[in-house]
């Protein structure tokens, strides 16, 4: 059976919610701090932990990563790809690193499985490209980051 409730009296009187929303409307409008941001004139800073764009670190102005294979072992993308050489000081090294980033899931393992501490994430976000990318050694070598 349908009970049919008898609404309060003042509930004709439609400018009473009407004043309230505008009211919540002012609030947030003149008060709250805005949510989004003016991009690109404006960038969010993330945590240190954000893992974004790969890079390799350098020590003397070679490369840390000694080419262990290491970090295309854990990769659960299989993204990493690596040649290794011998330098003429018989030290192995990457003569070619690439990472596939449309495979990549920024999972960080190969940043923990390093046991070189070479190949980090750094905090930089804006990747968006119309090809596919495939960072080389050199845009590795060149990309610090914000690390
Ligand atoms: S972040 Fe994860 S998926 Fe990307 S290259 Fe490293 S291990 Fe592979
Ligand atoms: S980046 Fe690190 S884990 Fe990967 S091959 Fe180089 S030294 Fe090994």
């Amino acid at each position: 059976m349908l009970i049919k409730r008898k609404a309060p009296w003042w509930n004709v009187f439609y400018l009473i919610e009407v004043i309230s929303g505008l009211l919540i409307t002012m609030k947030h409008f003149l008060f709250k701090k805005t949510a989004t941001l003016q991009f690109p004139e404006e960038r969010r800073e993330y945590s240190d932990r954000y893992r974004g764009l790969h890079y390799i670190k350098t020590v003397n102005n070679v490369e840390n990563c000694t080419a262990c294979m290491l970090c295309p072992t854990v990769c659960p993308a299989e993204c990493i790809h690596i040649v290794a050489e011998e330098r003429a000081d018989k030290e192995k090294y990457p003569a070619r690193f690439e990472i596939d980033l449309l495979r990549c899931c920024f999972c960080g393992m190969c940043e923990e499985a390093c046991p070189k501490d070479a190949i980090k994430l750094s905090n930089i976000y804006e990747m968006a490209q119309v090809e596919r990318i495939v960072l080389e050694k050199d845009v590795l070598l060149d990309q610090r980051g914000g690390k």
